[in-house]
């Protein structure tokens, strides 16, 4: 059997190369030829011992998802469709900003969870990605913008599990993908920037904060489990009050500003004053455990089968206020506009005819993505 090179962290390819009969320090220079270098073909690899290099092309490659399409924006934003069999699409956002460029990865064809202010979840749950298809994202973008940019040092230098899909939902392939991110041999990305988003899955919370503690944005959207029920189904399994008590846990495997709390801004369902008056009696009621916390205010981005609306201006800067003034670090992501609005309809118009329905529905959540590139890239202090 073959196997995909993009699976392993650097312990599976050590282990992988003493299955070849080979020491394992050769995984660290193998690892560094797969993800510094971005080489595919081992005969490259000149200053790998002979005898592992014959031994590859049988059993192993290094393999990324097809890409189906790619959207370049005026602001410098990229996206990619990568096809990852049986008619499943996943996407990539590459956000460049003037101190740093952000990669936003997906972790699932499709999601389980079924927020309903998100179209991956209204699109349902295919298929978990394996680790080769979470680390192909990076590996592939890294290595293509070094080509184009002609550069030779590291372009990618965040890294957000935003994309499609719930992380914690996938935490065994989400795993050896995040170690790869952060090897000094891989990516050598320091854990403050590489994040995982969640909806919050508090057993797989504890896991991560044992076993690889990034930093976490945690989707709150909402003050009461009331609320939260309706909007994050899986708040019914795992309430507020588990979530943030999981939080102040995280806190103490990771530094204390690890953690965000991602809140969508819905027109008159989670966006008036008297809810962000109860987002604060709930951070104060956790925070005699230790919590500490900032928020992130996300515009919703709306797409037709939602039926809801983003909230406008006023309302966010009314709810952003209440939340600073009493002491709580605030930001509001600023849409970046009409440029990638205009964009994501074309691609959506480009994908359709090529493509087919599935697809379809993968290219609706560009517009989603399009909020989220704003809230790395134009976050914003009030
Ligand atoms: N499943 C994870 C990560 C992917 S979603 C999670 O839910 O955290 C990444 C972020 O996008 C989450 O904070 C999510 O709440 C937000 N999001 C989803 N749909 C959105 C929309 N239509 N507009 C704005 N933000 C959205
Ligand atoms: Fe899944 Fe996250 Fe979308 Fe909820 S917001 S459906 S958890 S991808």
């Amino acid at each position: 059997m073959t196997v995909n090179l993009l699976d392993l962290d650097l312990d599976g390819l050590a282990v992988f190369c003493e299955s070849l009969g080979e020491k394992r320090y050769r995984a660290t220079q193998l690892f560094r030829w797969i993800h510094q270098k971005g080489a595919t073909d081992f005969d490259q690899m000149t200053d790998l011992a002979k005898s592992l290099r014959d031994k590859l092309p049988s059993s192993a490659c290094i393999e990324a998802s097809k890409v189906v399409s790619r959207h370049d924006s005026a602001d410098g934003t990229i996206k990619w469709l990568f096809d990852v069999g049986a008619g499943d699409v996943i996407e990539t956002v590459f956000i460049p900003e003037s101190d740093r460029a952000t990669l936003c990865i997906s972790s699932q064809a499709g999601c389980a969870v079924g927020c309903r202010f998100c179209s991956t979840g209204h699109q349902g749950f295919s298929r978990n990605l394996t680790t080769a298809e979470i680390v192909a994202q990076l590996w592939f973008a890294e290595h293509t913008l070094r080509r184009e940019f002609k550069r030779d040092e590291r372009i990618i230098s965040n890294v957000v599990m935003m994309g499609m899909g719930e992380p914690l939902q996938n935490y065994s392939q989400l795993l050896p993908a995040l170690r790869t991110m952060l090897d000094d041999h891989g990516y050598g990305l320091s854990r403050r920037r590489v994040t995982v988003s969640t909806s919050g899955v508090v057993p797989m919370m504890d896991r991560l904060a044992q076993d690889c503690a990034v930093a976490l944005a945690v989707s709150l959207h909402a003050p009461s489990d009331a609320l939260r029920d309706d909007l994050v189904p899986l708040n019914k399994k795992y309430p507020i009050d588990e979530l943030l008590q999981a939080c102040a846990r995280y806190q103490l495997a990771a530094p204390r500003d690890f953690i965000t709390f991602e809140y969508c801004m819905l027109e008159g369902v989670n966006d008036t004053p008297e809810h962000a008056r109860q987002l604060i009696a709930l951070m104060q009621k956790h925070a005699p455990n230790g919590l500490s916390c900032k928020f992130n205010l996300i515009p919703f981005n709306p797409f037709p089968a939602s039926g809801l609306k983003r909230s406008g201006m006023a309302a966010v800067t009314a709810f952003a206020k209440v939340l600073l003034d009493s002491g709580v670090v605030t930001t509001v992501r600023k849409t970046r506009g009409d440029d990638i609005d205009a964009a994501c309809g074309q691609l959506a118009g480009d994908i359709q005819d090529r493509t087919g329905a599935k697809k379809r529905m993968a290219s609706q959540r560009q517009g989603m993505l399009s909020g989220i590139k704003v809230v790395v890239a134009e976050g914003m202090g009030l």
